[in-house]
């Protein structure tokens, strides 16, 4: 009986590893999975560590992006277009985790956890092309634009959802990459997407999501006056503007960004309506385009002081914006209210679910902004400077401290049928809004227009 009592427990002990290690396995595998199958190693894929083939991205006009063939790697023809397509698509070295080459590897080669590489055995057709909503042109259109300076432009369309442009800078050419520990300033967080993966304090453009507050929340609103002397004292402490005002109206004080009287306004609309106003629009929580997670942009007024909730109004006090984000709030706005979620993967690649569509202002709010911000261009940015487009857009110059020059915003879309458009522009250190930012936004929405998209 000893002897077999002992067995048993022996056997026991086996067979509980047995389960732990199959068990320990599965787990390993359904997280790892996917990078054993695209490590260079793996020699069902890979030949002398290069990719053998995959399937192809292409822009929305049908020119191909990235081919992989033959165990080499081609990228567009054109220097221009490959360079600000670089985080859109990818590098060489797969170090843009956010880059489509990356965040679909797994479509482009073919695999998944249920069938393994089933693209290379006949099964599921042959479909891992991936054609993207993106118009190489006029991203390319767009880098240049920025001439050297760091920062971000998207474009897109706030009734499909289709981003025609995404552009981040710095990049380089993923055909010959540069030595980039060669010129860390030069090349600072290249391989970050600024437009997916950053967030910047939003000066002034933030006074759309207190304007849209003030709306909903204050009667009469539209038939007062605010009056600016420079700047408005809170307890010890001081709000300023650029110059003394005067009496402005609501539709005025957004028009100059008149910081006192967005100040007031924040101060008569508390902390917890200018938080939800914030959350609505977007901040502190992350969008998806397509699967791949946008960088979080933060406003926290709950426990803020007086003077703390009024500069959060007005887009300083800790506020932080996400380029992506903040351009599909601006598209909310321009869509009677509804945010139809960006997206980067075209609908004939239709193994995507998508995230539905969310109204987040009222359209009679959103009607109101859009007026608001079509003001803006007419007596502030100049009709002259964006000819036809009738252009609704707000500036923001956030102000970095440290002595540095603020960061240039520009963001807004285009009242026009045939080319629902809204945009965002960030410019690092770029000076004035509605000067550096608002130019780059005239360069590319003319090229959209044009282009025909
Ligand atoms: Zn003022």
């Amino acid at each position: 009986m000893k002897l077999l009592f002992k067995r048993s427990v022996v056997l026991f002990l086996l067979s509980s590893l047995l389960v732990f290690g199959i068990a320990a396995f599965i787990i390993q595998y359904l997280n790892h999975a996917s990078a054993w199958v695209q490590h260079p190693t793996n020699k069902h894929l890979f030949n002398n560590g290069k990719l053998k083939a995959s399937g192809s991205i292409y822009d929305r006009s049908g020119e191909i992006l990235l081919e992989v063939k033959d165990g080499s790697t081609k990228f567009h023809q054109d220097k221009a277009v490959r360079t600000a397509l670089m985080h859109a698509v990818g590098d060489l070295h797969n170090n843009v985790a956010t880059g489509v080459k990356v965040a679909f590897g797994e479509h482009l080669i073919g695999w998944n956890l249920l069938n393994g590489v089933y693209r290379f055995r006949g099964k599921m057709g042959d479909s891992a092309d991936l054609y993207l909503t993106l118009e190489g042109k006029l991203c390319a259109t767009a880098y240049k634009a920025l001439n050297g300076r760091k920062g971000a432009v998207g474009v897109y369309n706030y009734q499909t959802g289709e981003i025609l442009c995404m552009v981040s800078s710095p990049s380089f050419d993923p055909a010959n990459p540069p030595n980039i520990e060669g010129s860390p300033e030069q090349y600072e967080g290249v391989y970050l997407n600024r437009f997916l993966s950053s967030v910047y304090p939003p000066g002034s453009i933030f006074k759309l999501v207190t304007a849209a507050a003030a709306l909903d929340n204050l009667p009469g609103l539209e038939s007062k006056l605010y009056h600016c002397e420079g700047k408005m004292k809170i307890g010890a402490d001081m709000v300023t503007c650029l110059r003394e005002h005067g009496s402005v109206t609501f539709e005025q004080a957004l028009a100059h960004s008149c910081n006192v009287a967005f100040a007031q306004i924040s101060l008569e609309l508390g902390a917890s309506t200018l938080q939800k106003y914030a959350n609505l629009a977007g901040f502190n929580s992350s969008l998806e385009l397509d699967g791949i997670k946008t960088a979080i942009g933060k406003v926290n007024v709950i426990n803020a002081a007086d003077v703390e909730l009024a500069w959060a109004g007005i887009g300083q006090y800790t506020n932080t914006a996400n380029p992506l984000n903040f351009m599909a709030f601006v598209g909310a706005i321009a869509n009677n209210g509804v945010l139809i979620p960006p997206k980067l993967i075209a609908e004939n690649n239709s193994f995507l679910s998508r995230i539905q569509k969310k109204q987040i202002l009222s359209a009679e709010t959103a009607a109101k902004l859009k007026a608001m911000m079509r003001n803006n261009t007419k007596s502030v940015y100049g009709e002259h400077n964006f000819k036809n487009l009738e252009l609704c857009a707000k500036s923001g110059t956030a102000e970095v401290g440290q002595g540095k020059r603020p960061h240039a915003w520009f963001a807004g879309f285009l009242a026009r049928d045939d080319y629902p458009l809204a945009f965002v522009v960030l410019i690092e250190n770029g000076g004035s809004g509605s000067g550096a930012a608002a130019a780059v936004a005239g360069t590319v929405l003319q090229a959209a227009v044009s282009s025909g998209n």
